[in-house]
């Protein structure tokens, strides 16, 4: 099939905080050294910050790097923290920590609305001359002849029907050729995952773990909560999670009487018969959290997942014509529950060194590694550094889990051992013993507390049906007997989306796996968790998933 071809000199994949501030920076630099190279940018969502959620609090520590004058400039900040509240629930009462561990300090920090500060950064890059085409999702990593060099990137082809048959509106993918391609499509990212294990980038590393958070923005009446008081960022540990699933919820005041509610759920969980949603709806209903959230509405809702597995877990940040940034390379700082600063340092170290390629014409691997030399050097370092046992103290069971958080700060990390072992999250499910409780669901009420389907509904996701399914189930008999008779289909619990069903097929009374990919909020904790690593999610067509504004 003939296929378009545009060239680059560089090519970032995804308009998150680390794809926007590294093109942005490389044009900055680029104008310092009196070049004008060709910088392309492809987001897989409609629109820049169509697929960007997070409770972000964010550290602006880059931002003012990148952009000093970024107030000046109209950057979208939703609130300013003025206080930190760190809280352990127990199941109908709160106990305030009365020290806020230090990473956890964010007084002076932003609270931002991801969406609306990667739209302001996108319009900024624009403004630059960078080449952004929203509603392009990067399908396969193209190589050279060598099978080992990147050399750009194959978009989606649009207007397949089911079959993958092309219909009468069929367009062709085009291939994007870059002297250098930067992956910054966030965590779990389907190229990045592709290329570290063909290229064997993670080698010696220990396995990237994940929590998947789930998050509405609610609005609250006018008089509310976060009127008189003095902490406006909060968090929790405990209920509903207890001490031996890991994770915890975040409440974040935003503009206008608006909330950022979440609860970040460890992918290490143990029983298969937890539901992250029904947990995030366990979590809502605590007296502490509903007093908080009274009288409020949901306004918007969605999932996401993290890389939590910090310093150990990080790939080879570069190889022949490629870079990796942001999330998908793991760029987190754990304890602190942030990442957005420093996947946009990342973003704007390689975009330093990209400039310096095109300037000397030299894609190479060795060139192109001193990316990682610049970010050891780098204030990013010590930051991923320091959480680099955390997931796997957090991971502890039992009241050991306070022992061993206690000693990742006091000790700057290190712990007992250094590195803790660290197991990936699809190896970690205990089988079911004999036939599960019906556990209560928790009550929906269709405005404050929304069933997944509304939920769904409120992320305001798209998928046009008539497309070739792109959640990959590569066995399905493993799900109605192995994966039924061990775990009883977790897939239809840990996806927020409700895409996965077990039913009985009328004729055979046999069971069977629906799917509904319409629904798919793009997670990815399908494709994380699954037991027998059965599931492949790949981009669908460009354009389509959630269509974040506020989140
Ligand atoms: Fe997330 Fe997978 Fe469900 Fe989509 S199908 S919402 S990626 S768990």
């Amino acid at each position: 099939m003939q296929r378009e071809q545009i060239q680059f000199d560089m090519l970032f994949v995804g308009a998150g905080p680390a794809g926007l501030a590294g093109a942005i920076r490389a044009a900055q630099k680029a104008e310092e050294k009196g070049m004008a190279p060709e910088i392309g940018l492809i987001e897989k969502g409609a629109e820049i910050g169509a697929h960007a959620l997070s409770g972000a609090v964010l550290n602006p520590k880059a931002l003012a790097e990148l952009i000093p004058d970024y107030k000046e400039r109209g950057c979208p900040i939703e609130s300013t923290v003025r206080g930190d509240g760190f809280y352990y629930l127990m199941k109908n009462r709160a106990v305030k920590v009365p020290v806020v561990p230090e990473h956890m300090h964010n007084k002076g920090f932003y609270v931002v609305s991801l969406s609306k500060f990667t739209r302001w950064l996108g319009r900024i890059a624009e403004e630059m001359g960078i080449n952004i085409f929203p509603g392009f999702a990067g399908k396969e990593i193209l190589y050279g002849p060598d099978g080992k060099s990147v050399i750009g990137v194959r978009t989606d082809d649009k207007g397949l029907d089911k079959e993958g048959n092309p219909k009468p509106n069929f367009e062709p993918g085009i291939d994007i050729m870059a002297g250098v391609t930067i992956l910054g499509e966030g965590a779990r990212g389907s190229l990045t995952r592709e290329v570290v294990q063909r290229l064997g980038l993670d080698k010696g590393r220990l396995p990237q773990v994940y929590e998947t958070g789930i998050k509405e923005v609610i609005q609250l009446p006018e008089e509310n909560f976060f009127k008189k008081s003095r902490e406006n960022d909060i968090h929790t540990l405990g209920y509903p999670l207890g001490l031996d699933t890991p994770g915890g919820g975040f409440i974040y005041e935003m503009a206008d009487n608006r909330i950022s509610i979440g609860l970040l759920i460890g992918l290490s969980y143990e029983d298969p018969m937890i539901d992250l949603y029904d947990e995030f709806l366990r979590f809502k209903s605590h007296p502490f959290v509903a007093k908080i959230i009274e009288g409020g509405k949901v306004i918007e809702s969605g999932a996401r997942t993290v890389a939590t597995g910090g310093e150990y877990t990080l790939p080879a940040l570069a190889a022949e014509g490629l870079m990796l940034i942001g999330g998908g390379a793991g760029m987190q700082n754990p304890p602190a529950l942030k990442g957005v600063h420093l996947s946009m340092k990342s973003g704007m170290l390689a975009a330093e060194v990209a400039v310096d390629a095109v300037d000397k014409g030299d894609f190479s691997e060795r060139r192109l590694r001193s990316y990682r030399d610049s970010f050891e050097k780098s204030w990013a370092k010590p930051e991923i550094h320091e959480g680099r046992n955390f997931a796997q103290a957090l991971a502890r069971k039992g009241p050991a889990k306070f022992f061993h958080l206690g000693l990742q700060y006091v000790t700057k990390g290190r712990g007992l051992i250094d590195p803790l072992p660290l197991e990936a999250d699809f190896l970690t499910l205990k089988p079911v013993k004999g036939i599960p409780e019906p556990s209560e669901r928790p009550e929906t009420d269709g405005t404050l507390f929304v069933d997944k389907l509304t939920g769904v509904y409120l992320s305001k996701t798209q998928h046009r049906e008539d497309q070739p399914g792109h959640l990959i189930v590569h066995d399905r008999h493993i799900c109605v007997t192995r994966c039924y008779d061990l775990y009883k289909s977790p897939c239809t619990r840990f996806c927020p989306g409700q895409v996965y069903e077990m039913e009985i097929d009328e004729q055979s009374k046999e069971r069977k796996l629906k799917l509904n990919p319409s629904n798919c909020l793009h997670c990815k904790t399908c494709e994380i968790k699954d037991p027998f690593e059965n599931i492949t999610w790949t981009c669908p067509e460009g354009g389509e998933g959630p269509g974040y504004t506020v989140v």
